[in-house]
């Protein structure tokens, strides 16, 4: 049974989908005016796990992520840049695609752009106000939030202790300084969009409201993002929704945890970032999204070389015994399969480790837990390799291995898995010949120290040399 934490009812609950076997997963996606930093990274890799983990669980899942490619900041941006704002929302797009392709985030069913739905908003807007719930000064047009009793429920943020100048705007349009903007009257150098209240552009948490209905349709199941956007973005997507369409927009609110430098959240604004390009170019791609996924997704995850050290080392040893195994399966396809114990005993590690991955990663998408069985199911592998009998069972573990990875969005190798490596397989069957050869011309010079040390080695690595009257053979112990 899945658990997932609920930010609205700040506690675990059992995970249902509200349709079925269907997920419908809203995650609010970059503000595409900068180059996105590790942090925003953190965010989507976060979320992509959860949707792996999901489609793993057998849940079809609609994975939409938006692009905000009209806001204050896009507007800034551009006007500092001297470039229009769609140019300015084409570059940071690309990048992001760059970055999301280098963290193996699966592609999103749909990526939308709120400049593609302003009919929408408009629409929702006009809603708004025909119930009563907004207002419009001056072309502007705000949502009254007095009107609204549930308000502050999602962020805990009593409505009351809101004063201007503390996290609202200060704008003396408004009739109350917890009011926010659901439409921008056009101001010079500002793109807008033609609406019965002005030539303007959309307030942006209107953006999310419209593009999650538009895709998912209301109510759906999941709405992610970062803990910086339950207040005021998440808690104004809610007041817009139920003030426009009488529902509560979602079943499941999740929120990431800040990755912080210093204990301080990374932010541009502050300046204490790193770009995900720079992280990117200085380390392994996979040890990068290893490091993301490496806490729990609500608690904070700290920024810092040695814990990207870290993460590269784990991910080396777990290629490393990829490998070692990948060499065991062909030296065995060569020397064919016998009994071993510890066959048995890898396949019962296999099974706990499919069993622990699944129920770490169902308390809440617990992924520090999940890696947990994994390094404890690699600890083992290690030990077992060398004296496994057969190709079968190591073939499993690497299935097995490969699958759960996966869901973390790490791909341990081009290959696929189990298909065996004819060429390494090669080398070592010609090294053993080339050893035995040698051992060959020692024993004709008499040199039995060498020859039988020859032997000897090979002996303790598990391949048995017997000497016939037709020249030496030799098999896999
Ligand atoms: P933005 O492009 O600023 O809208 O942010 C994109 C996503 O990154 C949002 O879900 C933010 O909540 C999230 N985010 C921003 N800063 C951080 C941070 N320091 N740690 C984790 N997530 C963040
Ligand atoms: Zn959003």
């Amino acid at each position: 049974m899945l658990k997932v934490h609920n930010t609205l009812s700040r506690k675990k609950e059992e995970f249902e989908p509200l349709e079925g076997n269907h997920v419908r997963m809203y995650v609010c996606g970059p503000t595409v005016y900068d180059y996105p930093h590790i942090g925003n990274a953190r965010s989507f890799a976060v979320f992509d796990t959860i949707r792996r983990f999901l489609e793993y669980t057998g849940y079809r899942v609609t994975y939409v992520t938006n692009f905000t490619d009209v806001d204050d900041k896009m507007i800034d941006r551009a006007n500092r840049d001297g470039v229009a704002v769609s140019d300015l929302a084409a570059k940071f797009i690309a990048e992001y695609r760059q970055i999301a392709d280098e963290l193996n985030l699966k592609p999103a069913t749909v990526n939308p752009r709120a400049t593609e739905h302003i009919d929408d908003i408009v629409e929702m807007v006009g809603l708004i106000l025909k119930n009563g719930k907004g207002y419009a000064v001056d072309g502007d047009v705000y949502f009254d939030v007095s009107e609204l009793k549930e308000y502050g429920a999602l962020s805990g943020i009593n409505p009351e202790d809101l004063s201007a100048g503390a996290r609202v705007d200060v704008d003396e349009k408004k009739q109350d300084p917890r009011d926010f903007a659901l439409w921008k009257a056009e101001k010079p150098g500002e793109p807008s969009w033609e609406s019965p209240w002005s030539k303007g552009r959309p307030g942006w948490h209107a953006e999310c409201s419209v593009m999650g209905k538009h895709y998912l349709g209301i109510p759906f199941d999941i709405h992610g993002g970062g803990q910086d956007l339950i207040f005021p973005h998440h808690e104004n997507e809610i007041a817009q929704s139920t003030a426009a369409y009488g529902e509560q927009p979602v079943k499941y609110w999740l929120h990431n945890g800040f990755l912080t430098i210093n204990k301080d959240k990374m932010s541009k604004s502050e300046g204490n970032f790193a770009t995900a390009r720079e992280v990117l170019d200085n380390y392994d791609h996979q040890a990068v999204r290893f490091y993301l996924i490496s806490g729990h997704y609500r608690q904070p995850l700290d920024y810092n070389d040695d814990a990207l050290r870290q993460a590269t080392q784990s991910v080396e040893r777990i290629r490393n015994a990829v490998d070692s195994v990948r060499g065991r399966i062909s030296i065995l396809e060569k020397a064919g399969s016998r009994e071993a114990e510890a066959d048995e005993k890898l396949s019962e590690a296999i099974a706990k480790l499919s069993e622990g991955f699944v129920r770490e990663m169902s308390d809440d998408f617990n992924t520090p837990g999940g890696i947990a069985e994994v390094f404890a199911f690699i600890r083992e592998l290690n030990t077992l390799t060398p004296e496994v009998g057969g190709a079968a069972v190591l073939r499993e573990a690497l299935a097995t291995l490969g699958v759960l990875l996966e869901i973390l969005g790490l791909e341990m190798s081009e290959k696929k898995v189990g298909e065996g490596d004819s060429s390494s397989s090669e080398v070592l069957k010609g090294s053993i010949d080339l050893l035995l050869e040698l051992r060959e011309d020692a024993r004709k010079a008499k040199n039995f120290a060498t020859a039988d040390k020859i032997r000897d080695r090979l002996a303790e690595i598990g391949v048995l040399v017997e000497d016939t009257k037709d020249g030496p053979t030799w098999k896999l112990k």
